[in-house]
């Protein structure tokens, strides 16, 4: 059997079993099965560190950021920006100040489209996405569109599901400011070349954004050498708590945007009538920040720093490259998308609807994505209402996958097909 056929882990792997251990959600039982969890592009399951920190924040230090003196709300503005420099060198950004938590990587990138956008983008100006984006990605810039007479374009993908990077060259205009692209897509895993991209927008005189949403838990990110200009992410993705995401952007884009968000915390200076704003990040962080989730954040990054990025991609590479291959010899399963991509495998059985797929699979307690995934062009594109998404984490296996191939033979008996 070749090393991609066999269901034995590969070796100078992740120490599995002693991660999955950290993990408390993953000693459940699902439907009298253990709990198989493979919907891991909505959301990943927590490991113990980042769920103590977040108790200790409430235990120990549960004060308003940046609002008093005393030591519990000391500790809570040194944990906060301790978190901020967490980020900073997770991306690799050239400062801390270059990082901006929002509530979420939708928030971020509503941020940029209104922030950035209100002020760069006019009438007849065109921005660029592509045909893989996720809703997140797409409607914000549609509405700048709209807002501002400017004009959407979006870069087809090929039969793989890859970007057409001929036609992309011919969209990349004079009058292209921006382009908003995925680092990985979510509904098929797409892995984009985002240096060559950023290359080719920079020489068009356009900026790039990259959604790192699918990017940054499974693979090295250095913004310097990829050339993003803005790159955005939700802490959730990233083995941390909800409602907190990340917008990192160059500095000298930072201090051209506006705030989306004004009250407190973000000012200098206020009257009856007027008020001057803090420099960024701070200025777009009105109101009181989520500590909690910022805390866990720092907790999750510097827990995957210990794994290491690197062991962690070739992991999910070799899960990825063991899925499909297992997957596409199944009677019936069709699998969307090929060529470079990371996590994520989607897949039809016959003309079976996705949904029943996941309902058959659950009672196994296996846990998958049915649906459109937020990314309709992208269902589109293949001629599909849905798809079943399988998507994977540091802590799920080559077994595993094997229960999901039995799970989707089963399908198979029951519907036929
Ligand atoms: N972009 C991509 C590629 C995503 O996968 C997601 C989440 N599914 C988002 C953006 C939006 O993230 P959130 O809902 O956490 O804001």
């Amino acid at each position: 059997m070749t090393e991609a056929g066999s269901s034995a882990q590969p070796r100078a792997a992740l120490p599995i079993e002693q991660l999955r251990a950290q993990f408390p959600a993953l000693s459940q039982q699902i439907n009298g099965q253990p709990l198989i969890y493979l919907d891991n592009a909505a959301t990943v399951q927590k490991p113990r560190c980042v769920l103590d920190a977040v108790l200790r924040c409430y235990t120990e230090s549960c004060a308003n950021v940046h609002r008093g003196a005393h030591t519990l709300a000391e500790r809570a503005s040194e944990g906060y920006e301790r978190a901020r420099g967490a980020v900073q060198r997770l991306l690799h950004a050239a400062s801390a100040q270059e990082i901006v938590f929002t509530s979420g990587c939708t928030a971020a990138i509503n941020l940029v489209a209104n922030g950035w956008g209100n002020r760069h983008v006019g009438s007849g100006d065109e921005i660029l996405v592509t045909g893989l984006e996720h809703h997140s990605n797409l409607l914000p810039w549609q509405e700048l569109c709209r807002r501002r007479g400017a004009t959407l374009r979006s870069v087809p993908l090929d039969p793989q599901g890859q970007l057409d990077l001929q036609s992309y060259e011919r969209l990349l205009g004079p009058r292209t400011r921006l382009v908003a692209v995925a680092h990985v897509s979510n509904a098929l895993g797409t892995l984009n070349p985002i240096a060559e991209l950023a290359r080719r927008a920079h020489a068009a005189g356009a900026l790039i954004l990259v959604d790192g949403a699918q990017a940054v838990a499974r693979c090295p990110v250095n913004v310097a050498e990829l050339g993003s200009d803005f790159y955005t992410f939700s802490a959730h993705k990233l083995y941390a708590p909800f409602g907190l995401g990340v917008l990192h952007a160059r500095a000298e884009l930072l201090s051209d945007m506006e705030p989306l968000v004004t009250g407190g915390g973000m000012v200098e200076l206020v009257e009856a009538e007027r008020a001057s704003y803090t420099a960024p990040p701070g200025r777009f962080e009105a109101g009181t920040p989520n500590l909690s989730a910022a805390l866990g954040l720092e907790r999750a990054i510097l827990w995957l720093q210990a794994l290491g990025l690197e062991r962690v991609q070739a992991h999910e590479q070799d899960l990825l490259g063991y899925a499909r291959e297992q997957l596409a010899a199944l009677p019936g399963v069709r699998l969307l998308g090929g060529g470079p991509a990371l996590g994520v495998v989607s897949l039809m059985v016959g003309s079976v609807h996705a949904h029943d797929v996941s309902t058959v699979l659950d009672r196994s307690g296996i846990a998958v994505r049915a649906g459109h995934h937020c990314a309709q062009p992208v269902m589109r594109h293949f001629g599909v209402p849905a798809t079943v998404r399988a998507s994977f984490a540091v802590y799920n296996t080559r077994a595993e996958i094997d229960a999901l191939a039995r799970g989707l033979e089963r399908v198979r008996e029951i519907f036929g097909g």
